[in-house]
This record gives C-alpha cells, structure tokens and sequence, in this order.
C-alpha cells in the first residue's frame, strides 16, 4: 500500500515550512507594508501569487483536472528535482530510471546523492516488465521515472504496463509527460495515489524561456512538494504569459497540428533519403532517427546551418530531430538530399565552434539587401559593415569570442570564416570577373587587388602609428587579410599611405569591398576564368 509518510524523507516530514508575506496575509489591503519589497520600481516591485491561484485554475481548465492536484515549478526541471529532494535520502535511497531517456532525472539524483538503477528499455523501446520485477519491493526504491512519450525515441510506453508498476510498487511513479500534446495517450485521469505526472509548458505550449512545468498528482503528494518547494519559484511574468496562452486553446491546438502534419511529411520524405536505414515511429514533436553515418550527417547539416541532436551515445548512429516550420523542414529535407536549397543565389555559408570563438558566417554575393553584424568588437563591426556596404554583398557576420581576453582570436578567426564563406558561395568559381582592384579613396591612398585565382596570397604594404583603433588592435589588420586569403584561396595585394590610421584602415577595407565587387561579378559566360581548366 502506497503511504506518503513512509516515502518521505523523515527531516521533511518533521520540518516546519519557509511562510512568506504573502501565505500570513493574502487579502486586499490598500497599503502593502509587509514583504520588505520597494514601493515604487518598474512594474513587477511585488512578489507573485506564491499559490499561483489564475494559473492553477486556467491550467485546471485546460487539462480537465482539480487545480488541487497541481503544482508548478521552474520548467518540470525543477519538480524533478524536489521530487528527488522530498522522498529520497541522501547515500541511501534510489531512483530507477529506463534508458535511453531524458537524463535529467540521472543528473538531479547524482546531485543529490541518490543512487539511480537504470534498467534498459527493450528493442521497442518498451518497460520488460519481468526485469524489473524483484527491484519493486526494495524498501530503499523510493521512485520511478518513466518518460512517455520518451525522449530520445519519441513513442509512448504502453499504459498498461506503468499501471501495473504503479499498483505493484511502494513508492511514486513519475510519469513525465513533457510531449503529451503530440500524442493521443494521458495518464492523467487515473488517480491512482502513487502516480505523479510532470508535463511542461516548453513543448506544445511554446514557452520555454518562460520556464513552466507542472506537477499533477494526488494532495498528499503536492502537498509535501509544497512545503519544501522555493516560495516564489515561478515570477509573475511567467505566471502572466502562460494564462494568456492557456486562454488561446484553439490557437496551441492549431500549432501542435501543423506540427502533427509536419511530422508525418518529414516522416514520409526522410525514408527516401539515401543516408537514412531507419525513422522511428514517433508521438511526440521530434523523429529519432538512424543513419549511415550519423556523425557524418551531423556534421553537414550544421555546414549548412541547420543544428540537430546528437544522440548516438544513446542509440547508435542515431540524430534526433525536432519539428520545425514548414519551411525548415523543407531546408532540412533539401539539404540532406544534398541539393542547394538555392541554386540560383551564390550564397555561402561557414559555422565555426572552437573553445575561443563560436562564428556563423553568411555571405549571398547576389543580395546585399540583408546584413547583420556583431563580432563584440565595435571598430571590426565598423570594418565589416564596409565589406557588405561597398562590395554589394549580403553580409551576415554573427560572433562570440573571448574578448575578454583580447580581440586577436575574435578578428583572426572570423577572418578565416569570412574566406571560407566567399569560398563556398563562388562554388567552383565559374562565370566571374575573377580580379579586381581600385586605387584611391580620400586623403589616403589605398589600393587593394584581388584575384579569386584559387591560391592563396598576401602582399602587405601598409604602417600604421596607433596600436589600437577602437578595441581592434592595428596589427590584426594585416593578419585578417592574411587569413581571409587563405581560406577563400585568392590573392591580396594591398598598400595604403595617409596620416590617419583611422582613414587608413576604413579606406583599406572599402577598396577591399570594391576589388571583391568587381572580382566576384558575374560575366554570364558561364566559363571558368583561367586557362587552366580549374581555380
Ligand atoms: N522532460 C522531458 C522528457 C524533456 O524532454 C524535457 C526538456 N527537454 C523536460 C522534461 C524539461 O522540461 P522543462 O523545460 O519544463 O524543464
């Protein structure tokens, strides 16, 4: 027989809960003197509804349920955690747990000193109930956590079988149901006393940055979790955004069906997809799927800017992949076909993680009509604007570096990008002008030449008296010619005389920006611009 005092953990039963302001006194006062907090502020100078009393009731409506049978944390991450934190006792109690599945529930035991019996899920990636049998009546297993649908493989766990480890089983079954809304299948409703469900507000609700999970589950449950739980712990931003959104039903039934279809279509194209061996069949709003080479596949969808997840330390060669808009997956769909997704526009594209800069660089030769750029380091920003402005080029130049440190790894590496990216969009350079050049600008007189002749090169003639401009230091100015030559494999042959270095370095990168121009114009031949036969 499930009994909650003997699953507690024995200081929580004995404890005397945190009482905030707000649980001595929750009428209508005119004056709040009470909670310390600063009369005037910006609008959230009050702590929130610590019962979370309009989101349990619309949250209540939703799911059909009692708002009695509800608790809410800081995304189902947190109820994870006071879960473990209320019933199992450091260095002596365990969790079980089935694998694959979301490991959250292993972190949050490791963290608390719980150990966590992992049983493997069979090739359905279905419960064995036998293999789990003789773990049931261990006194010291206080709690079982079963996701269904299951995250990495996607299906739901058959009903049946978590019924019947519930009634056999002392402690709490925790079914985590954070996809549910992608599937037809709830456990909510059976009210047995030891089931305990986490859904999420991350998923088919949309609002993971709000940081929403809820807890369904009998009053002795909630109200253990209750009195250990943070007292605060969700805002009144959070509290506000997801009232709005569970007051627009038809709207979330309307996306999680796009989704549904989406699913289905993305289901059916992948299984013609030559690298593809395997789609699982999936209820929640992601695919697992098997590769040939799951690394490889990995590897060049994120070359074209499309990140998915990993997951072949958990299913072999497997990637699991989310759901996206309709235009996404027809991207994702294009690129793993291995066909330009435009074939028209050169349009080239380079990603870089190391563990100094984290670069997303993309160029479109035909289109300057979109460019953005942010590098962290004002005066590069400036250098770069003057790249897309002048060379007519669409410039998207998106970097995070260890400025901190200095601005050398940040210049140096998005230089290399920079080159790869022109690299990838003039493809096997056919149809171009190939050279460009231009001589002077302003006071100063700056001359840059360029050839996209495929070998690289760098011809500097240029001093500068100042060490900095800005946070950029003046001798990284050569080296980010030097490494954009190398990667997009041209050469550069660039002077500049003048006074001031400020002058100097803008007109070096705006006779850059113009040699580019002319270089990579194309002269509808369609020829190849070397006697060589290759660039
Ligand atoms: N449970 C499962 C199965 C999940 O996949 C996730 C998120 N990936 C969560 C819980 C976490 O949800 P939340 O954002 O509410 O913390």
């Amino acid at each position: 027989m499930f009994d909650i005092s003997k699953i507690t953990r024995e200081n929580v039963l004995a404890m005397k809960p945190y009482s905030s302001a707000r649980d001595e006194f929750d009428g209508i006062a005119d004056v709040s003197l009470d909670a310390n907090e600063n009369p005037f502020g910006f609008g959230l100078n009050r702590y929130p509804d610590a019962d979370l009393n309009k989101l349990k009731t619309a949250f209540a409506t939703f799911r059909k349920i009692r708002p009695d049978q509800l608790i809410f944390g800081n995304g189902s991450d947190e109820l994870i955690d006071l879960l473990i934190r209320a019933f199992c006792e450091p260095g002596k109690d365990k969790i079980m747990t089935f694998t694959p599945s979301f490991s959250m529930y292993s972190v949050c035991a490791q963290i608390n000193d719980v150990e966590e019996i992992t049983q493997p899920l069979n090739s359905d990636f279905q419960i064995d109930l036998n293999s789990i049998q003789n773990q049931l009546d261990d006194p010291n297993l206080k709690l079982i956590f079963i996701c269904s649908p299951n995250n990495p493989t996607g299906n739901t766990i058959d009903q049946e079988a978590i019924l019947s480890v519930a009634k056999k089983f002392n402690g709490l079954v925790i079914v985590d149901e954070a996809y549910v809304d992608f599937s037809d299948e709830t456990l909510v409703g059976q009210n047995l006393p030891n089931l305990f469900i986490l859904q999420t507000f991350s998923k088919a609700l949309g609002l993971a940055g709000a940081r929403l999970g809820a807890g369904i589950g009998s009053q002795d449950v909630i109200g253990v979790l209750n009195k250990i739980k943070p007292p605060y712990n969700v805002n009144s931003l959070t509290q506000k955004q997801a009232v709005e959104a569970l007051e627009r039903p038809d709207e979330i039934k309307k996306q999680v069906s796009i989704l549904l279809e989406e699913r289905s279509k993305l289901e059916g194209e992948l299984k013609n997809i030559q690298s593809v061996r395997r789609v699982y069949p999936s209820n929640a709003n992601f695919l697992l799927i098997e590769f040939e080479d799951a690394k490889k596949t990995y590897g060049d969808l994120l070359a074209k800017g499309i990140v998915v997840r990993d997951r072949t330390s958990l299913v072999a060669n497997c990637l699991r992949i989310t759901v996206g808009t309709p235009e996404e997956n027809l991207k994702l769909i294009a690129v793993l076909k291995d066909e330009q997704f435009d074939t028209s526009g050169r349009i080239g594209q380079f990603i870089r993680t190391t563990s100094e800069t984290k670069i997303k660089i993309e160029v479109n030769l035909d289109d300057p009509k979109n460019s953005s750029i942010s590098t962290g380091v004002a005066f590069f920003d400036h250098m770069l604007e003057q790249i897309a402005r002048h060379g007519s080029i669409g410039l998207n130049v998106q970097v995070k570096g260890d400025i901190n440190i200095d601005a050398h790894h940040t210049i140096e590496d998005t230089a290399l990008a920079l080159g790869s990216a022109f690299n990838d969009a003039l493809k096997e350079r056919k149809g171009i002008e190939r050279y460009g050049f231009l001589l002077p600008m302003d006071d100063c007189l700056a001359q840059v030449a360029i050839d996209f002749g495929g070998r690289p090169w760098l011809e500097w003639d240029a001093t500068f008296k100042a060490t900095h401009l800005g946070e950029l230091p003046t001798e990284m100015v050569s080296h980010f010619f030097k490494s954009f030559s190398d990667t997009a494999r041209c050469n550069l042959n660039i002077k500049a005389e003048g006074d001031n270095d400020h002058h100097k370095v803008e007109s070096i990168f705006k006779a850059f920006a113009r040699a580019i121009k002319m270089a990579v114009r194309k002269d509808d031949s369609g020829v190849l611009p070397s006697t060589k036969g290759v660039l």
